[in-house]
């Protein structure tokens, strides 16, 4: 997907954000900031590793008040007997007020996460989308009359009843698109929230809950606790106020989750890793496809969960696809997301970079050919970077092809025969399924793959966010779906009703 250039940042803007975040005070819980006393956790710009501000270390406490505010926030008649066309109202003025202070959450999204402003502003704009998609939910969640077969006069109907309380835990990668997106999708459902952002970027996510006020939510409706996955997120997955968790994150994090919901049978939503594969034939538009497909793993420096990261491509193009793929690598831009022409951010952590040096070394070691970029020595002083790496002659059982590296990292296999079963079977080869991408311009081949590729989301021809599509992993990329009606079904229960009468 190729972002429409946008200029970068001036002096007056970055000194609007950073005073916006200055002025960020504690947790966000029923309609206020609240401070807190005692440990806090330093917010790091990944650019230059300066630090941003400090959040609060929220624990089991300020979960328990933000869960009561978010309660109380759910029976309070404003909110539970809102007529649907009011609640929609709400969505739009909250999405009008995004789109307003599109580019000061742009900042600080780049400021907070490092990813270049252009995308950032694509991502914000983003936001806008799916929370006014969402607004045309309360309208339409209208249940079905049921044709009734048991003796007697029923009416028979069902109906979709918010769930209540639900926690919304998100990764750091798309802060602001993640949170939005669940954010909207639950109050269209008539859930209130209490969001826990991740403590490596939270700081858009805090700006979310004071736009939600200004638009004229109840108080309560959206509460923030900041802090760590291992307190303040641990808590609110423990804590019996809340109704339903739908997380965003790791693998590793969703399965400890769905483990410490076993007992309370919390409803559960997992958006989790991947590791998606990119599928090229000879016939495809190379001329669309090298780009898209390089921008496909380096967009966010890899750090996106649907990033086309292991590529098969046919032998006849191969040694072409790759040379054009490398030669597109070699001119991107790697630097501050805040300065003009920057493609690539850097990552979001010393620890990112670490770990994603590592498997640098690993398929090197593993005998994989690097192609292209391969080390973190970018010119900058300070800051988290890393280069677009492309590795040729990778084999299935190397951890730069099984592992989720969540880095700028592509691994590039060749295939010979269209045989679309074992091409498939050889994408398919993973323990995650979240997308997988296929260029062809022949139908045939099109369909074949979309039917026999294992994951929630194919793309032929390219790639976007459509938030009237739904978006979802099979097996270890997650469980339940976003966006689409699933979306906003997943914040309610099914509920259905029969009324006899006698005539
Ligand atoms: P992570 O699992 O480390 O953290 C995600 C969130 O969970 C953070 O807010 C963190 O504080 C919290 N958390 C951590 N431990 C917790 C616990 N024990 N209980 C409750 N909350 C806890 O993930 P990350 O490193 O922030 O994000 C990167 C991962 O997210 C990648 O694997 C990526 O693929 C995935 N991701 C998936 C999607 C999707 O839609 N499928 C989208 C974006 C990112």
């Amino acid at each position: 997907m190729a972002l429409p250039p946008v200029p970068a940042p001036g002096k007056d803007l970055l000194d609007t954000a950073r005073a916006r975040i200055a002025h960020f005070n504690g947790h966000f819980i029923d309609g206020a900031w609240r401070a807190q006393d005692g440990e806090s956790i330093a917010v790091i710009n990944p650019a230059d590793e300066s630090i941003l501000t400090h959040i609060a270390a929220g624990g089991a406490a300020e979960v328990d008040l933000a869960v009561a505010a978010a309660r109380r926030a759910f029976e309070n008649p404003l909110w539970a007997n809102m007529p649907a066309a009011q609640r929609e109202g709400l969505l739009l003025r909250l999405a009008d007020l995004v789109g307003e202070n599109l580019a000061e959450i742009a900042v600080i999204e780049t400021l907070d996460n490092g990813m270049p402003f252009a995308l950032a502003n694509a991502m914000v704009g983003g936001a806008v989308s799916a929370i006014r998609y969402n607004a045309g939910w309360p309208r339409r969640l209208s249940g079905e009359n049921v044709a009734m077969s048991v003796p007697g006069n029923w009416h028979g109907y069902t109906t979709h009843d918010a769930l209540g309380v639900a926690a919304l835990i998100v990764p750091w990668n798309a802060p602001f698109a993640i949170t939005c997106s669940k954010v909207s999708a639950a109050l269209a459902a008539g859930c209130t929230v209490v969001l826990k952002p991740a403590e490596l970027a939270p700081l858009s996510g805090m700006r979310l809950a004071e736009l939600v006020k200004e638009a004229g939510f109840p108080d309560g409706c959206v509460n923030v606790v900041t802090g760590l996955g291992s307190d303040a997120g641990a808590a609110l997955v423990a804590h019996p106020g809340v109704d339903k968790i739908s997380f965003t994150g790791s693998t590793a994090t969703g399965k400890a989750i769905a483990h410490a919901c076993v007992d309370s049978m919390k409803r559960l939503s997992l958006e989790l890793g991947g590791k998606s594969a990119v599928v090229v034939f000879p016939d495809a538009d190379l001329e669309k496809a090298i780009p898209a497909v390089a921008m496909g793993i380096f967009m966010n420096s890899g750090q996106v969960c649907a990033a086309g990261s292991r590529l098969f491509v046919h032998e006849d193009i191969h040694d072409q696809f790759v040379a054009g793929l490398v030669a597109f690598a070699e001119k991107l831009t790697v630097g501050d997301g805040t300065a003009d022409g920057t493609a690539l951010g850097p990552l979001i952590s010393a620890g990112q970079k670490e770990r994603v040096l590592r498997y640098i070394e690993a398929g090197k070691a593993e005998g994989a050919t690097l192609a292209a970029g391969g080390d973190g020595d970018v010119p900058a002083d300070s800051g988290y970077y890393v280069r677009p790496t492309i590795f040729a002659d990778a084999k299935p059982e190397m951890s730069i092809v099984r592992d989720e590296i969540f880095g700028p990292v592509l691994s590039v296999m060749k295939f010979s025969d269209e045989n679309f079963d074992d091409l498939a079977r050889r994408a398919n080869d993973s323990i995650y399924g979240l997308s997988a991408y296929v260029w062809t311009r022949n139908l045939a081949s099109a369909h074949a793959m979309a039917k026999r590729l294992r994951a929630g989301s194919v793309k032929i021809n390219g790639s976007g966010m459509e938030f009237a599509l739904p978006f979802g992993g099979f097996r270890q990329s997650g469980m339940g779906r976003e966006n689409g009606s699933e979306g906003v079904l997943a914040f309610t229960e099914t509920k259905s009703v029969m009324i006899g009468w006698s005539e």
